[in-house]
């Protein structure tokens, strides 16, 4: 497998605070978006699909059902370019530990992450 083909996809997770952020980043990166396959936690997914229908989005499970867990093993397996994550640093979260685990695989492969649509928007245009 060529290294473009290992790591094409890209993982979009918004906590609920930040999925109208998303959404926002989504359209204002459509552009450069478009061409990738993109993976999704379920409500993150369905919400920007809706939004920005141009998109290919793959959902997974909800994120505290297990969907930030499936994008957990795309982080091992390597497949992922990136993984934009907002985070909603004002809300507790039931699932907190997904967060935890999910910004630490991201660290461990070296792996670009975002955490906020600035540094997203940077990441995204550099891929
Ligand atoms: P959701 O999950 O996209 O299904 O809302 C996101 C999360 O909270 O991890």
């Amino acid at each position: 497998m060529t290294e473009p083909e290992r790591r094409g996809t890209i993982a979009l997770i918004a906590h609920d605070g930040k999925k109208a952020e998303m959404v926002d980043w989504a359209r204002a990166c459509e552009a450069q978006l478009v061409g990738w396959k993109i993976v999704a936690t379920g409500t993150t997914g369905r919400t920007i699909a809706e939004a920005v229908p141009s998109l290919h989005i793959t959902c997974l499970k909800s994120g505290p059902l297990g969907g930030d867990q499936q994008v957990g093993a795309l982080i091992a397996e390597e497949v992922l370019a990136a993984l934009i994550f907002f985070i909603d640093p004002l809300s507790a979260l039931p699932h907190d530990v997904d967060v935890k685990a999910l910004t630490r695989l991201a660290t461990v492969y070296d792996l670009p992450l975002a955490c906020n649509p600035s540094t997203a928007t940077l990441i995204i245009k550099g891929l």
